[in-house]
C-alpha cells in the first residue's frame, strides 16, 4: 500500500487546478502588461483569479497581491509592518515561539536591525492565550503576528479574539494562514485580520505561488524592485497560469470544505485513538482545536528519523517535525515550545491526512506505526534503560 500522509508539507495538485492551468500555458500566454489583445486577455484571466481568491476570504480583489508562496508573503507582511512601525517610532513586535521559520527568521533579522520581539508562550496545548497576548502589547508595538494553524502540531489559534484585541489596541495583525486557507473558513473582515499569508501548494494548487492579503489602507513595501506589476507591490511578470491554478484549487477546496473537514476529522480521531494505544506516547497539541488532517505524536525511546525510514519501507510518506528541520539534529522548535524535552521531541511523528485518505489507509497506518515503534524500541539502548528503571519515563 502507498499512503501519502504528509499533506502539511505539500499536497497533490487537484485535477481542477491542472485543467484550469493548461489553457493559460497553451493559448493565453501573453504578458498581462502588454497592450495588445493577447496580453489584455492574460490580464483579464489574472484579475479573475484574483477576484476568486479574494471572494473565498471575504476580501476585495484590490487587497490581494500574488507572491511566490507563503514564505514570500510572510516576509513581505512582516517587513512592511516593520517599515511602517519604524517610521512611526514603533519598533516592537509580538509573535509566538512556534511560528514557521519564514516568520521567525524574518523577526530575527529585524532584531538585528534594532527591533524588540516578544515571543509568546504557546503552552502545553499549543494555544496562545489572548490575555497574555494583550498584556504583551506595548505603546511601541507595531505588529502582532500569530499563525492561524500550526504546521507541525495542527493547533488552531483563537484568531478572531486576537484580531479583536489588535483592532482595539490599534496594532496591525498579521496571520500566517498557510495551513488554514482552503481547510478552515476564514473571514478577514469579521476576524479583523490586516495581513494574511497563503500558499497554493498547501491546498492542492501549484508550488511557487501564493498570496498576501493586505487590508485596504495597510501599506505594503515591495521586496522585489522592478516593474509596476501587482500595483507596484511585487515586481516581475506575473505567473498567470499558477495564479489561475491557485484560484481553481481554492474554489474547489472552499466548496468542499465542510464535508472534507467532517470526514477528515473523523479519520484523524480514529488515527489518534489507534496511536494512543502505543505505551509511552502522547499526542502533541490540543485534541479538538486542531486541523482536520493533523496527527502529531511523540513516542518515547525512539528516533523520529528511523521511524520515518521504516515507515517509508512500508509505503507510508510521513514527517517528523517540519520539512525544514528534519535532517538536522536539532529537535523541532515547535515541540520544544510546547514543553517537550529534547529526548521526547526527537521521537516525533507527524501524519497529515488528505481529502482522499481512506479508513483502510488509516488502519494500515495504525498497524504499521505500532509495529515499527515496537521494533525500534527493541533496538534502542535508551528504551532498554527506561524499561530497566535506569531512566525515568516522561510520557
Ligand atoms: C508551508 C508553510 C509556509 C511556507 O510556504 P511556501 O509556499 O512553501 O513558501 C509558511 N508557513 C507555514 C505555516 C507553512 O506551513
Amino acid at each position: 500500500m502507498k499512503i501519502y500522509a504528509d499533506n502539511a508539507a505539500t499536497t497533490k495538485m487537484s485535477r481542477a487546478a491542472i485543467e484550469a492551468m493548461i489553457p493559460c500555458l497553451e493559448e493565453d500566454y501573453g504578458n498581462p502588461s502588454s497592450l495588445y489583445s493577447l496580453g489584455q486577455r492574460a490580464k483579464e484571466i489574472l484579475e479573475r483569479a484574483r477576484a476568486g481568491v479574494a471572494a473565498v476570504m471575504s476580501a476585495d480583489p484590490g487587497e490581494i497581491v500574488f507572491t511566490s508562496g507563503g514564505s514570500e508573503a510572510d516576509n513581505q507582511a512582516i517587513l512592511s509592518a516593520a517599515e511602517a512601525g519604524r517610521k512611526a517610532g514603533k519598533a516592537h513586535i509580538v509573535s509566538t515561539a512556534f511560528e514557521h521559520h519564514a516568520v521567525l527568521h524574518t523577526l530575527k533579522k529585524l532584531e538585528r536591525e534594532g527591533f524588540a520581539v516578544t515571543l509568546l508562550d504557546v503552552h502545553e496545548d499549543g494555544l496562545v492565550r489572548p490575555e497574555e497576548l494583550e498584556a504583551a502589547i506595548r505603546a511601541d508595538t507595531c505588529l502582532v503576528t500569530v499563525m492561524y494553524a500550526n504546521n507541525e502540531i495542527g493547533t488552531i489559534q483563537p484568531i478572531g479574539e486576537i484580531g479583536a484585541i489588535c483592532k482595539r489596541r490599534g496594532v496591525l495583525f498579521h496571520t500566517d494562514a498557510v495551513q488554514a486557507v482552503g481547510h478552515l473558513p476564514i473571514d478577514v473582515r469579521s476576524e479583523n485580520i490586516d495581513l494574511l499569508s497563503a500558499s497554493a501548494h498547501k491546498f492542492h494548487g501549484p508550488k511557487g505561488v501564493g498570496f498576501l492579503y493586505a487590508r485596504r489602507g495597510v501599506r505594503l513595501a515591495s521586496l522585489i524592485e522592478g516593474g509596476a506589476q501587482e500595483r507596484g507591490k511585487r515586481a516581475g511578470t506575473e505567473n498567470v497560469a499558477a495564479a489561475v491554478g491557485m484560484a481553481a484549487a481554492l474554489k474547489e477546496s472552499a466548496a468542499r470544505m465542510k464535508e472534507n473537514a467532517a470526514r477528515m476529522s473523523a479519520l484523524r480521531d480514529r488515527l489518534i485513538a489507534g496511536l494512543s494505544e502505543i505505551p509511552h506516547s502522547a499526542l502533541n497539541g490540543n485534541a479538538v482545536k486542531r486541523l482536520p488532517g493533523n496527527v502529531s505524536f511523540c513516542f518515547e525511546g525512539i528516533e523520529g528519523e528511523s521511524l520515518l525510514l521504516l515507515l517509508d519501507d512500508r509505503g507510508i510518506s510521513a514527517s517528523s517535525g517540519s520539512a525544514c528541520t528534519s535532517g538536522s539534529l536539532d529537535p523541532s522548535h515547535v515541540l520544544l515550545a510546547i514543553g517537550r524535552v529534547h529526548d521526547v521531541a526527537h521521537g516525533s511523528l507527524r501524519l497529515t491526512i488528505g481529502e482522499d485518505t481512506t479508513e483502510e489507509e488509516v488502519d494500515y497506518m495504525i498497524r504499521n506505526v505500532k509495529e515499527v515503534v515496537e521494533r525500534l524500541r527493541g533496538f534502542s539502548p535508551v528504551w532498554r534503560d527506561l524499561v530497566n528503571g535506569k531512566g525515568r519515563f516522561i510520557l
